[in-house]
């Protein structure tokens, strides 16, 4: 297979770190990738250069994949998320996030198997209609929901939902309360839906989805959301698996896919070696799969899940003696 072009932003904090680790576990996978290296975020600030440097944009647009490291967005005016940046610069409307338990690992429940697909680019997270008022008594920030994109999320999420052998879709909303935009996300959501009569669909209030994934998370299976709703309970899904040190997203858009894992940079365990690096590695894996490089993507998941599954070699987050390199050494013994 023809060698394809990979480009890497190992990002900050923790970044660097579980990038290295990554890249080792593919080069070692002999799959043929090869890399260009980019800066974002405050590594592109710390060199003078602007939050996305026009040179990682053009270096994202050249290649149909990227591996991304977490990014820290500095808190306070006049910082855009670099993450949302992405997304909307390359029009990455979907974000899959799969939280699949891994034997052996610590959790609250076993055999959960759980994909969130949350809408990537449009609601409350768009950063549109930022206002603060000068006398800073009111801060404003808009929600925008359109028909367009919500079709084009609900058609990836019932088709992604077929491909992977899914039996159900449900549809988490505030449609009670926020009648406008997720009210229409929903109305969308019931007519895209009769064109996929073999699988079920489920209507739930985000309220008592969190209440249900606490308490019952095997009744659910592909959870499809806005962008607000989806990053929360994705994140709640990957505690009931084990922790975010284990959960990988891909974002995904009609000829891309931005890669990362769902952590961000975990300013508190910057720099010591210590961080898990399996979200990323496994957000790896989900691109080799994009990239229809199915076998070295299950290479790459089974050595991951059997380590972190045997627990022997693995990071303090999920109770662990062994450093980031020592894991990543692991792994690599294993594929
Ligand atoms: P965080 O995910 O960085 O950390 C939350 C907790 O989980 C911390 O205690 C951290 O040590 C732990 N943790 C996270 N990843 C881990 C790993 N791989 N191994 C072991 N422990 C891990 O969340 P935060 O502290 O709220 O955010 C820090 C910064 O990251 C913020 O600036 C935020 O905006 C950014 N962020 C970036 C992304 C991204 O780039 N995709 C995602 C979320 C947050």
């Amino acid at each position: 297979m023809a060698a394809t072009r990979v480009t890497v932003i190992p990002g900050d904090g923790i970044g660097p770190d579980i990038m290295s680790a990554t890249i080792r576990v593919l080069d070692a996978l002999d799959c043929g990738l090869t890399y260009d290296y980019a800066i974002a975020g405050q590594t592109a600030l710390d060199k003078g250069e602007d939050l996305v440097p026009q040179e990682t944009l053009d270096l994202i647009e050249k290649n149909p994949v990227a591996l991304k490291g977490p990014i820290t967005t500095p808190v306070g005016k006049g910082f855009r998320s670099v993450n949302v940046t992405l997304r909307k610069h390359f029009d990455l409307f979907a974000n899959l996030r799969p939280a699949l338990s891994i034997p052996g690992v610590r959790s609250r429940y076993d055999n959960v198997d759980i994909v969130t697909i949350r809408e990537n680019i449009e609601g409350i997270y768009s950063g549109e209609g930022q206002t603060v008022s000068d006398d800073g008594e009111r801060a404003e920030l808009r929600s925008v929901i359109t028909r367009k994109e919500s079709k084009r999320l609900m058609r990836f999420a019932y088709e992604a939902a077929r491909r992977l052998n899914r039996r159900k879709v449900t549809v988490v909303h505030k449609a009670n309360i926020m009648k406008s935009t997720s009210g229409l996300f929903l109305d969308v959501a019931r007519s895209i839906a009769k064109e996929y009569d073999d699988i079920e669909h489920e209507e739930m209030i985000v309220d008592n989805c969190a209440m249900q994934l606490v308490m019952n998370p095997h009744r659910f299976d592909v959870i499809v959301t806005t962008n607000l709703f989806g990053d929360i309970l994705s994140d709640l899904c990957a505690g009931l698996t084990g922790g975010l040190g284990l959960a990988p997203g891909a974002n995904v858009g009609e000829h891309k896919g931005i890669f990362e894992a769902v952590h961000g940079s975990a300013p508190d365990i910057a720099g010591q070696n210590i961080a898990n690096p399996t979200a990323l590695m496994l957000g790896a894996a989900m691109m080799l799969e994009y990239l229809e490089r199915n076998e070295d993507a299950e290479r790459m998941r089974k050595a991951i899940r059997f380590v972190v599954g045997e627990g022997k070699v693995t990071t303090p987050d999920l109770g662990g003696k062994a450093s980031t390199s020592e894991f990543t050494d692991e792994v690599i013994r294993n594929l």
